[in-house]
Formats: structure tokens, sequence, C-alpha cells
């Protein structure tokens, strides 16, 4: 059935980059976007299609609020989400005190499940609409989070871990198993609906080189499934490779070797890196998942947008809680405003949205099915109202601009400005 939204229509044709070129965002003062099975069919001035739509297509009419795309959240842990917020550690030991118990508690399925339903519920309250995300090492976590993502028809990438060591008995697998499960899992999954499967090493620190060769070895055999995983984030976890894998040139390079470096590789964090692992990194088709809230809330380091941009290393936003801090993609666009200020890098609010929509999608590989509204593309849309909060409507009224709206919304919005979230053309009703 064809469906026609009405209202204030935004989005990105291309990287605003840090000057916010013009040319690379549309925005359609009273917009109407056009949905038919599930995909969209026609973005334009209300005033142009009303005449061709005829009386039978049911309009929605969010006149006075802001339709853009779904979000993206590149790199999230679905059991971290109730242990988001837990003070005082950097990443190792933040490991060992809060995320390691949280995870244990997944051996519980049922808890699992509860867990996982909150936590999908929470993204899409949030306008995130697909997500790449960890589940844990037991293989049904990552059954419960496909099947909770299929019952919602989200987009999702996810994974079930791979950690056979440096990390407490009950959380480890052996390459063997892991190798198997994620087989298993890859074969039920993978390319299902709109699922799609990332064999995920936790990092590189909690994998022997004899698992990190399995999921290598996965990840030839299955060269469409992503690869997900944590690089860089931590200087003492830079400095514990370093020791662990003594023949390596740098962290990337352990990835590298094992053959876990190619198109649809998603690194969390790339902190510390150098230009050389830079330009691997874009020749073989990886991308960084930049965390802001995450590094600052563990004390991690700064990312470097202007040159990972500039090396052309494909780069998408990412919550990651619960190292992170919101589940909120509209927070997390601040602090990624204030930690690139801090290092003289400018980043307008269309960049900022460029990198929760298109650019996360290009990060993602998934740019051909969503991103922005050009006709063809799945049809994820959230509803921002910046009348949803007492600050944002008085702060909105005063704005004159679209961009200075946006600009405001982003740093003073959460999930109530989220009016609604639709998936494929369907209002996500929670
Ligand atoms: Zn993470």
């Amino acid at each position: 059935m064809r469906r026609a939204f009405r209202g204030s229509i935004f989005h990105c044709i291309a990287d605003p980059g840090p000057h916010a070129v013009e040319s690379a965002v549309e925005h359609i003062e009273d917009g109407m976007l056009i949905v038919e099975d599930g995909h969209v069919v026609q973005l334009g001035a209300a005033a142009d299609l009303l005449a061709d739509i005829g009386d039978d297509t049911p309009i929605e009419d969010y006149s006075g609020k802001l339709i853009v795309p779904g979000l993206i959240d590149c790199h999230v842990h679905c059991p971290q989400v109730d242990i988001i917020a837990s003070y005082g550690e950097q990443l190792l030991d933040w490991l060992n005190k809060y995320a390691y118990p949280a995870e244990m508690q997944f051996g519980n399925e049922d808890h699992a499940r509860e867990v996982t339903d909150f936590f999908l519920d929470e993204l899409l309250r949030n306008g995130t609409t697909t997500a790449a995300v960890f589940a844990t090492v037991h293989p049904h976590s990552a059954d419960t989070l496909f099947a909770a993502a299929e019952e919602r028809g989200m987009r999702l990438i996810g994974g079930k871990l791979l950690m056979d060591e440096h990390c407490p008995e009950q959380l480890r697998d052996d390459p063997g198993s892991g190798y198997a499960d994620s087989k298993a899992l890859i074969e039920k999954w993978h390319g299902k609906g709109r699922l799609g499967y990332a064999i995920t090493p936790r990092f590189a620190l909690t994998s022997s080189e004899a698992q990190l060769e399995a999921a290598g070895r996965l990840a030839a055999e299955y060269p469409d499934t992503w690869i997900h995983t944590h690089l860089a984030e931590n200087q003492e976890e830079v400095d514990e490779i370093a020791r662990q894998f003594a023949w390596s040139r740098s962290y990337l390079d352990v990835y590298d070797h094992f053959g876990l470096l190619r198109e649809r590789s998603v690194f969390a964090h790339c902190l510390h890196l150098d230009a050389e692992d830079r330009e691997l990194m874009a020749a073989k088709g990886g991308s960084g998942a930049f965390c802001p809230t995450s590094n600052l809330f563990l004390g991690s380091g700064m990312f470097d947008l202007q040159s990972m941009s500039d090396s052309g290393v494909r780069v998408g936003l990412a919550t990651d809680v619960g190292g992170g801090t919101s589940m909120s993609l509209l927070r997390t666009m601040s602090e990624a405003y204030k930690m690139l200020h801090i290092q003289g890098q400018p980043l307008p609010a269309s960049r900022a949205l460029y990198l929760a929509t298109l650019g996360a999608a290009e990060a993602l590989y998934l740019d051909e099915h969503i991103g922005n509204f050009v006709p063809g593309k799945e049809a994820d849309f959230i509803v921002l109202d910046t009348e949803a909060s007492h600050i944002t409507a008085r702060r909105a009224a005063a704005a004159e601009t679209l961009d200075e709206m946006l600009f405001a919304l982003i740093f003073l919005g959460d999930d109530r400005n989220v009016a609604a979230t639709y998936l494929q053309g369907n209002r996500y009703a929670g």
C-alpha cells in the first residue's frame, strides 16, 4: 500500500564534511515522502506531490516536525545496557568489574531475552533503526538478538562473541566451538530478511592465535558477512597487544595478519592508530566506529576524525553502550562535537547527522539499503519534535535556520524528542 508522510524533511546525499557543504544535504521545508511496500518511492515538495498521489493514498501529517532517516549505531553491546553509567574504571578494569559479570548473566536464556527486548525497544525509542550489536559468547544470545530484531522488523547486524583466553572461565569458548557455533549462526541468520551476521572476536586480547586464525577462515568462507571487533581503544590495551603479539607491527596488523581486515570489517574506537594503520584500513575497506561518549567516559582517548577522513577510512557514529553513556545518537553527536572541537576539528550539525545516517550506512556497507531517502531505499525514518521538551521548544523557537535548530536539538534532545520511529514505513509502537 502506498502512503505519504508530510513534514519538514532533511537528509544527506553525501558527506557534508567539516565545512557543511550545502549540496551534500537536501532540506524540503514542507516536504512529502511517499512509501510503498516498505521502500521510498518519491520525495519532493508537498505542493508538487499532493496533486499526483490521488485521494486513496493516506497522508500522515507531521507538519511542524522534522523527518530524518532512521539513525544507525555502528557499535553497541546488548548485554551491557544494565551496567551503563558504572563508576570509575578504565577499559580493562571496567570489563572485569562490570561488563563480564553482566555478560555471565546471559547464560540464563530468560534473562537474555528480557534484556534483549528492553535493549532493542530502547534503541527504537531513541530513533535508532539499525545497529551493529555485540551479543555475548553464548550462542543463544545471538539467536535471541536476531529473533527479537526480526519480530520488530529492524535491520540489524549481530554476532556471538569469540573469546577463549584472558577472560573469566564462564565466558570462554574455544577455537573449535567458536568456529562451529558462529558457522551455524551464519547459516541460520545471515541474509535472513534484514539480518546480517558479524564474526565477532571481542578483541585481540581475549582470543588465542588459534581462535583468530579460525575467525579469519570463517571470514574467507563467508566473504559477505561482517567482522566486528574493537581496535586500539586504550593505551594499556595497546601495550598489552604489543606484548602478546610481539611479531606484529601494530594492533591493526594483528587483525590483518589473520584475515580480519577487509570490506565489512568494523572496528570500534580506532583511537591509537598511526598513519600506516589508517592507510591500510582505507586500502582494505575496513571501517571505524566513532564512540565519543565511551571514549570520554572510560578515559580512553580522542578519535581523530580528520585524519581518518583524510586517509579515506569510512567512519560511522556509535554509542558503545555500556562503555558509552547514552543510547541516544543525538546525545552521542553532541559528545562527538565536543571531542572534535577540542582537537580543532569542526563538526557542523549536518555532518553530525551524516555520521549517524548515510555515513554510518556506508561504514556498514548498507548504503544501498538505508541511510537516506533516495527512491528505492528502505523507508526507515524518524520524526523529531522540538515541542517535546521545554528547553528544546524554547530553543527551537529562537532558531532562525534549520541548521541552527538541528544543532540545538543534537545538544538538547533525547528520546523524548523522537515522536515516532518507522521501520520500512511501519510505525514501531513499542
Ligand atoms: Zn565496545
